[in-house]
C-alpha cells in the first residue's frame, strides 16, 4: 500500500494531533560540489561566485523563476540609496544592475543615481547569468530537510512534482531568506516576536497611469525622507522620496479605508506607457513568515489592502484616475524571519560606525532602512561585512547568505538590503569553493585566501 496508512495508528478519529510518517528509500537526484538553496540576490550571487571558482554548482529554487524578492515581489529598487558620495560594494550585486541595464531590463530609479530593475525581465536576466556561468538550475523544487553526516551537512531532501528526492553536496549554502536549511540541520537561530518583525507586503503594479499628470502632482506635493523616517542621521531630511500618503489619508477620512489599516509607502518607476511598475504601499505587521497560516492570511489581507489603495489613488491622485490593477507580486514580500546565531554577530554599532573586521568578505555602504531608521550613504561611509555572520554554530560545511545572516535587530536594516545580500552571497560562494580546493571545511577555511579570490572576482574588501 502507498501513502500513510492510518490503520497503523490504531485510531481513526479526525481529531488526531500527529500521524507517523514511515521512513523510506528515496532517489538521489544529483550530486554537486556546491549546492545553493534559494535564488534571491543572496543565492544567485552565491551560485555565480562558486561556479566562477570552478565548482560544479547547483541552484535549487522553490518557485518557477530565479531572483527571490526581485522577481517574486517585484522589488525593483536595488540601489535606491546611491548618491554622488556613495562608496559601493562592487562585485556581483553591481553586476545585476549593470547587466539588467545592458539587456534593456531597467529604468531610471526616481530618487537616486541608480537603475530600477525591470523585475519581469530580470527573470530572463537571471536565466542568462545562470546559463552563461554553467550553473545547474532546478526550479519548482522545495528543500524540506537537511542531510547530515556527523556534525556536517551533506545535502538536502527536496519535494517537487518528481516526488521526494535528495541532492548531495560537499558544501551547502542556505539562501532561503528564512534559514530553512540551517533550521532543519539543527543550527541555532533566532526569530523575533511576531509584533516586532518588520512588516510583510503584497506589492502591486498599475496600468493606465497618466505619467505627466502624476509627476506634476508629485512636484506640487513633494515628499522627503523625513515624511516617513522616525530616525535619520540628519543629512537625509532634505532628500526627495517617492513617498505617497495623502490619497490614503483622504480615503480614511471619507471612511473608505478602515480606521485600523495604515496604507502609505512608495511608488517607483513609471513607464512611458503608463505603468506604475512597483507600488510598495501595503505594510502589515504581526505576521510570521515561517507560519503557513500567517502567510495565507497576509496574502489575502494584502490583496484587499492593495484594492483599497488603488481605489484611493483613482479618486484622490491626479494621473491615477483611469489606473487599473496590472499585477500583484506573485508572492508575499517578506522582510524578516529567522536569523542564524553565527560564529560572530553584527550589531547596530557596527553598521553605524564603519566597523572593520579581520575576516571581512566585502563592504556595504552605511545604508539602513528599517525599524523607523533611514540612513542614506551620501558621504562615502561604509562598514565591512564579516565572514563569521554567515557561519552557523554546530553545523559545518553550511553557510548562510542573504537576509538570514547573524545580526542584531538594527543591523538587519542594513544586511537585508539586496546589495548587501549579494555581498554575503558572493562571500559564501567563494568561501565554499576555497574550502573545497584547500580540502578544509567552512569553519576552518583560510580567510586570507577567500579574500584574495573575492578581490579577483572584483569585490571591494576595504
Ligand atoms: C516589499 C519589500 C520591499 C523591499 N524594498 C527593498 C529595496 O527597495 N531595496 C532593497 O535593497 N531591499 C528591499 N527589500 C528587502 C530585500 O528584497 C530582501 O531583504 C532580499 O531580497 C533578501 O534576499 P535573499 O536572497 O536573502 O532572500 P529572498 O530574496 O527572499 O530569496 C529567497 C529565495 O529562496 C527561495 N526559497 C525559500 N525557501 C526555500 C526552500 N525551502 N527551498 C527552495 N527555495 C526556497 C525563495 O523562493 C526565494 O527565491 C524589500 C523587501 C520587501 C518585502
Amino acid at each position: 500500500m502507498n501513502g500513510i496508512n492510518l490503520c497503523d495508528h490504531r485510531a481513526k478519529e479526525w481529531d488526531m494531533k500527529q500521524i507517523k510518517e514511515a521512513s523510506k528509500m528515496i532517489p538521489v537526484m544529483a550530486q554537486a560540489d556546491v549546492l545553493v538553496v534559494g535564488s534571491g540576490p543572496g543565492g544567485l550571487a552565491a551560485a555565480l561566485a562558486a561556479c566562477r571558482e570552478g565548482m560544479d554548482t547547483m541552484l535549487v529554487e522553490r518557485f518557477g523563476c530565479f531572483g527571490g524578492n526581485i522577481t517574486q515581489a517585484s522589488v525593483e529598487s536595488i540601489a535606491w540609496y546611491r548618491h554622488a558620495g556613495t562608496v559601493e560594494s562592487e562585485g556581483i550585486g553591481f553586476e545585476f544592475e549593470v547587466r539588467a541595464k545592458e539587456m534593456g531590463a531597467s529604468r531610471k530609479e526616481p530618487q537616486s543615481q541608480s537603475e530600477a530593475l525591470d523585475t519581469e525581465m530580470f527573470k530572463y536576466v537571471a536565466d542568462m547569468l545562470i546559463e552563461e556561468a554553467g550553473i545547474k538550475p532546478v526550479l519548482h523544487c522545495l528543500a524540506v530537510e537537511a542531510v547530515m553526516e556527523g556534525g556536517a551537512i551533506r545535502g538536502i531532501i527536496t519535494e517537487s512534482k518528481s516526488g521526494r528526492q535528495a541532492i548531495l553536496a560537499k558544501r551547502v549554502i542556505d539562501a532561503t531568506g528564512d534559514a530553512d536549511i540551517a533550521c532543519r540541520a539543527g543550527a541555532p537561530y533566532q526569530i523575533a516576536q511576531k509584533q516586532d518583525l518588520l512588516g510583510v507586503t503584497v506589492t502591486f503594479s498599475c496600468s493606465g497611469v497618466h505619467k505627466a499628470q502624476f509627476l506634476e502632482y508629485v512636484k506640487t506635493h513633494p515628499a522627503s525622507l523625513k515624511n516617513w523616517a522616525e530616525e535619520t542621521s540628519g543629512k537625509e531630511a532634505h532628500l526627495l522620496s517617492p513617498y505617497l500618503a495623502e490619497p490614503f489619508r483622504k480615503a480614511k477620512e471619507a471612511g473608505e479605508i478602515p480606521d485600523d489599516v495604515e496604507i502609505a509607502g512608495t511608488w517607483s518607476s513609471l513607464t512611458e506607457q503608463g505603468d506604475a511598475t512597483y507600488l510598495n504601499l501595503v505594510y502589515m505587521l504581526g505576521f510570521d513568515a515561517t507560519n503557513v497560516r500567517d502567510l495565507t492570511r497576509a496574502e489575502m489581507e494584502g490583496r484587499k489592502q492593495a484594492m483599497w489603495a488603488i481605489a484611493a489613488m483613482k479618486k484622490y491622485t491626479p494621473g491615477f484616475e483611469n489606473a487599473k490593477l496590472r499585477t500583484f507580486g506573485s508572492s508575499l514580500g517578506i522582510r524578516e524571519s529567522r536569523k542564524i546565531i553565527g560564529r560572530c554577530t553584527i550589531t547596530r554599532h557596527d553598521v553605524m560606525n564603519q566597523a572593520r573586521f579581520d575576516d571581512a568578505i566585502g563592504i556595504f555602504p552605511e545604508f539602513l532602512d528599517g525599524y523607523g531608521i533611514v540612513i542614506i550613504p551620501t558621504t562615502g561611509r561604509y562598514f565591512q561585512v564579516p565572514y563569521g555572520i554567515m557561519v552557523p554554530q554546530k553545523v559545518d560545511n553550511l553557510l548562510v547568505a542573504g537576509r538570514c545572516v547573524a545580526g542584531d535587530q538594527i543591523s538587519h536594516a542594513a544586511t537585508r538590503q539586496m546589495m548587501c545580500c549579494a555581498v554575503t552571497g558572493q562571500g559564501a560562494g567563494v568561501a565554499a569553493a576555497v574550502s573545497i580546493k584547500q580540502n578544509s571545511t567552512c569553519s576552518k577555511v583560510d580567510i586570507k585566501q577567500v579574500q584574495k579570490s573575492l578581490q579577483k572576482q572584483g569585490v571591494r574588501i576595504s
